[in-house]
């Protein structure tokens, strides 16, 4: 087999340039494109235990921004009200919007989207999906910041807490991810198995939550000087979008969630870099669409660029961005085109579509640093399982253990016969499909992934170098 591809490093861009100007002679000005340039877009993914009140918070979030009508408001709480659940009225909000954002369509990893200030907000990861951990890592992998969301109530909490529950994991999930700002919301602070006697928020209840949650959420990489806790009520909207009153929570001197969202430094954005946009969906509709996160470059409609691994040429024929059309999406944007040139058939979900100048590169095999989390019995060569990366699902074999690393990756031992929870390893693994991946180094997106074994995350690691089947033109 050939020496690993030598793809030249994909250059971070740390100054945004003016947003792409096309040439627009016989067509007038598109707003559409320079719209991207005042509101710069973050993905949220709300992560928690089921119950937590992800859907609660994010769709009073909609409500409160405006991003759904009032008659429209009043039709869901009549709704919510003859099922005898008034609350789950801001449920429904996020439920209709993200239906008419797919058109009817079911999503795999859903989205609904709201704008502040300065900033266009997308949610990624929908109810009626959300505790569904393979969609979780697919809706984490496009996103800049988690909203980690537990519930204070009592008992609740505990149990999203302990073995089992989805806290930990997803925590776990968004870091290796790439989720690059977690957020804990402390929510249903309201709820009456937690009030102070003078009916205003516990701080001993928050405080508790976070004393347990805090050295966990450092053991899996989320250091404590980075989280942000805000308390919340998901349900009556306190500390949402206005500052919680001093008469319900005296000690909060924070800023409320909306406000921290905004303020939050924004991601680094490869505008210049070649385009790169893992598939994480696709259908039939009027010709072949197809949806992912732009990961660098921008696209704008007419490009033509070309889909990976399968080498097809494809043209731009139209671009949505949060179901509207528009004529450029940038890096950080979740997408959906319509594609000429493909059938539906021929594109795969972890297909990339990229650059026609630069392809990302693909290949059947590479060498990986893995960290060991559990796994019933011992990692050897022979086993299989399945792997996610970036929005890729494929399963493989370990087809060598090269070495046991200690914790600074040095080789500790060459050739062991098995790894064990806890340990981390070099190791050789063989895809059972060709798939796009990049060396960690280069490219992070395409580089980090995670093994799936009968529903547990049974490792995590990078990529360090392809072995073959990488043919990039030059
Ligand atoms: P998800 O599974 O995390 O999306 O949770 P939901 O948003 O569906 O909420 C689960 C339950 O908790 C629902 O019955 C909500 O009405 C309730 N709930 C959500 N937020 C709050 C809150 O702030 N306070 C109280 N008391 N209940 C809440």
């Amino acid at each position: 087999t050939a020496a690993a591809s030598e793809a030249p490093p994909a250059k971070a861009e740390p100054t945004r340039p003016k947003a792409p100007v096309e040439n627009t002679s016989q067509n007038e000005v598109d707003l559409g494109a320079f719209d991207l340039d005042q509101k710069k877009p973050l993905n949220v993914v709300l992560l928690g235990h089921v119950d937590a009140g992800k859907s609660t918070i994010s769709g009073h979030i909609l409500v409160l921004t405006g991003n759904v009508d009032e008659r429209t408001m009043e039709k869901y709480e009549k709704e919510a009200k003859a099922l005898g659940r008034e609350s789950w009225k801001f449920a429904f909000a996020l439920d209709t919007s993200e239906q008419e954002r797919a058109k009817g369509k079911t999503e795999e990893c859903g989205q609904a989207s709201f704008t502040t200030e300065t900033r266009r907000f997308t949610i990624l990861d929908a109810p009626g999906h959300k505790n569904y951990v393979p969609h979780m890592i697919g809706g984490a992998s496009q996103a800049d910041i988690g909203i980690l969301v537990i519930s204070a109530r009592k008992g609740e909490f505990e149990t999203g807490f302990e073995r089992g529950g989805q806290t930990r994991e997803h925590a776990m999930l968004a870091k290796t991810s790439g989720v690059r700002q977690m957020v804990v919301v402390v929510n249903k602070l309201d709820d009456t198995s937690v009030l102070n006697p003078d009916g205003s928020w516990s701080e001993e209840r928050f405080l508790e939550c976070k004393t347990k949650l805090e050295p966990y959420l450092k053991q899996v990489g989320w250091n404590s000087k980075g989280l942000v806790w805000i308390p919340v009520s998901g349900i009556t909207g306190q500390n949402l979008k206005d500052k919680v009153p001093s008469s319900t929570c005296s000690w909060y001197d924070g800023e409320p969630l909306l406000d921290v969202l905004e303020n939050l430094r924004p991601p680094e954005r490869l505008l210049s870099g070649p385009v790169k946009m893992p598939i994480s969906e696709k259908h039939k509709e009027m010709g072949t669409m197809v949806m992912g996160k732009l990961e660098s470059g921008v696209i704008k409609v007419n490009d033509r660029l070309v889909m990976m691994p399968n080498r097809v040429e494809v043209l731009i024929d139209s671009l949505q961005l949060e179901g509207s059309t528009a004529q450029a999406a940038e890096p950080g944007d979740v997408v959906r085109l319509r594609l000429k040139g493909i059938e539906e058939e021929d594109v795969r979900v972890g297909f990339v579509l990229c650059s026609s100048t630069d392809l990302v590169s693909y290949t059947h095999s590479f060498i990986a640093r893995l960290m060991v989390l559990e796994h019933k019995s011992i990692i050897c060569a022979g086993y299989s399982a399945v792997i996610h990366i970036h929005s890729a699902v494929e399963e493989f074999t370990v087809s060598k253990l090269l070495a046991e690393l200690d914790k600074k990756g040095k080789a500790k031992q060459k050739n062991p016969k098995f790894v064990k929870p806890g340990m981390r390893c070099l190791v050789q693994l063989k895809m059972s499909q060709p798939i796009c991946v990049e060396p960690y180094d280069v490219f992070p997106q395409l580089g980090r992934f995670m093994i799936r074994d009968e529903g547990k995350t049974v490792a995590v690691g990078t990529v360090a170098r392809l072995i073959s089947d990488s043919d990039r033109p030059d």
